[in-house]
């Protein structure tokens, strides 16, 4: 027997619909590429989408066609995510950071048709379009009049111009909720990037979870600034999960400089920022230098990459900021865990609770995580026996675009690439990713454990261990440190930190002083790079 329920596809289009009738006066805040501050609201913002919608249907695109944006975080972007999603084409949001080859080879192998883009990265375009063969239309998200002349890219037109000129009445078609409604391409630090396929469903569920209170708990009394980029991962669908609750959104732009990030938060009232670690780092460390305080931010959520037990200390304990760890893939949708403490771990002292905190957290519903041994045997939840880390669940990847790289699950499994303990209350915590673990004498070290001592040593700023070659040991771990301006250590006192915070054998061989560590195009470090940069470097050891 079915259920008597009605039918309903779950479409993107229906969050901005919701937010129009129900929160029309929610106020959107973007800091723009022109350096001024705009304000609008998701009534205009859900007006303008259906504007895009009719700009769409006029190039005369077909169902499920790519739309690329190249954009930062802003009112613009948002409009596109609704109004591209709402039409059944796929919003694919291009990662600016990239090296404009690989912009060109993802652009062609996604088969985008339109591209969006700030004029920031109008450079970008000029050195690429030639190379981009199956894109029919460049848009320049701007104001008619900022449209540059003698771009030498055909066709290229104002977004304003563009959408402006249509009618603001739009009813967006209904379809199977399965079908794809944006893509983004992994950071893939190894070979060629490969792409997640979203689906209207499976983003749905995700924004359902990540609004959750356990999660990253949104709500209409919510003021929240993704610093977390709109061009990857959705923004760990924030956009999404916001018009979904009414929250108000304030967006940095391209000021993505710890005084900008302070200001706007401080001058727009957030009360709960999201980004990666090296985005906070910057952001402590001018107010720290400046002597500032935060007048309404309750909460952070940090994930992306580990976040160093010193940040959480500093936003807890000198801001009177709550850390949220989060942890997640784009292969995800990215959400996978986040860490809030349950009822039990309250009555706790600081220290032990600091213990859970640094954890990566608990699988949110909707996924399911297990951890195996290398011959794919289930291990234990006790907090100590550590494995590769698989998931599934509905937002999770069931193949890439174009089936490349093959099928990537294990027995219906995803396999993360992260090493993982999970503890009996269920919280998730990475130990490293499987490529960067460090192999001594039969024992792992992990990666994070070092980086995260050395971080909490006041002259550090950033820290990156690698494993080299031991004749004896197979690999032994050193730490490339950048120092904070002005401050000093020497390579033996670093060293000498470590004594009584690891195990001997886990303490780095050397120091290396380096004046900064790569980053990648999603602001994680890269150590092959850094593995470059050293590459001539011996062990004292070996
Ligand atoms: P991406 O697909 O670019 O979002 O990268 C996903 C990877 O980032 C994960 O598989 C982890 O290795 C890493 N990552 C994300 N969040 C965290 C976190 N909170 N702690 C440690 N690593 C993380």
């Amino acid at each position: 027997m079915l259920g008597l329920m009605q039918s309903q596809e779950l479409l993107i289009s229906s969050l901005i619909d919701f937010a129009e009738r129900h929160h029309g006066d929610a106020e959107i805040v973007s800091r723009r590429v022109e350096g001024d501050l705009h304000r609008t609201t998701y009534k205009d913002v859900a007006r303008r989408s259906r504007q895009v919608a009719n700009a769409l249907d006029r190039l005369d695109l077909a169902f499920s066609d790519r739309v690329a944006t190249l954009a930062w975080n802003g009112y613009r972007h948002l409009e596109l995510y609704f109004g591209v999603s709402g039409t059944g084409r796929v919003l694919h949001t291009l990662n600016p950071r990239l090296h404009p080859d690989q912009v060109v080879w993802i652009a062609n192998h996604a088969e985008d048709q339109v591209l969006c883009f700030d004029l920031s990265f109008l450079p970008i375009i000029k050195a690429v379009h030639a190379r981009c063969t199956t894109i029919k239309h460049y848009i320049a998200l701007c104001d008619a009049d900022a449209l540059p002349a003698d771009t030498g890219i055909p066709g290229l037109q104002s977004y304003e111009a563009w959408m402006g000129a249509q009618p603001s009445t739009y009813t967006w078609p209904s379809f199977d909720e399965n079908s794809a409604s944006s893509m983004c391409y992994t950071s893939g630090t190894t070979g060629n990037p490969k792409a997640a396929l979203y689906s209207h469903r499976s983003t749905m569920l995700h924004a359902f979870a990540v609004a959750l209170p356990d999660s990253l708990s949104l709500s209409a009394r919510e003021c929240i600034m993704p610093v977390v980029p709109m061009f990857h991962v959705n923004a760990w669908g924030l956009p999404y999960a916001a018009a979904m609750t009414g929250a108000k959104m304030v967006f940095p732009g391209p000021a993505m400089d710890g005084k900008s990030i302070y200001e706007l938060i401080e001058a727009e009232g957030v009360l709960c920022a999201a980004g990666v670690p090296t985005i906070w780092q910057m952001m402590l460390t001018h107010m720290e230098a400046n002597g500032l305080r935060f007048n309404t931010l309750k909460r952070t959520v940090i994930g992306g990459s580990a976040c160093p037990p010193a940040m959480i200390s500093t936003f807890n304990e000198k801001y009177g900021v709550e850390v949220i760890h989060a942890w997640g893939m784009t292969e995800m949708s990215p959400l996978g865990t986040s860490c809030i403490l349950k009822s039990k771990h309250l009555a706790m002292s600081a220290q032990e609770q600091m213990k859970v905190r640094l954890k990566q957290g608990r699988g949110i519903f909707g996924v399911d995580m297990k951890i195996v041994d290398a011959e794919g045997k289930e291990l234990p939840w006790d907090g100590k026996a550590y494995g590769d880390l698989l998931v599934k669940g509905p937002w999770i990847i069931s193949d890439y675009f174009k089936g490349e790289g093959g099928s990537p699950l294990v027995d219906g499994w995803f396999p993360t690439g992260d090493v993982a303990t999970i503890d009996p209350d269920g919280y998730m915590q990475i130990t490293d990713r499987s490529k960067d673990v460090i192999k001594s004498g039969g024992e792992w070290i992990s990666s994070i454990d070092v980086e995260n001592i050395a971080m909490a040593h006041p002259a550090v700023a950033m820290a990156a261990c690698i494993g080299m070659k031991h004749p004896k040991w197979d690999e032994r771990p050193i730490v490339a440190v950048v120092k904070k301006p002005g401050a000093e250590v020497t390579r033996e006192e670093l060293i000498a930190f470590y004594e009584g915070k690891t195990a001997k054998w886990q303490i780095p061989d050397d120091v290396v002083f380096v004046d900064a560590i790569p980053l990648g195009a999603t602001g994680k470090m890269m150590k092959t790079r850094l593995r470059d940069v050293l590459k001539d470097y011996k062990l004292p050891s070996a």
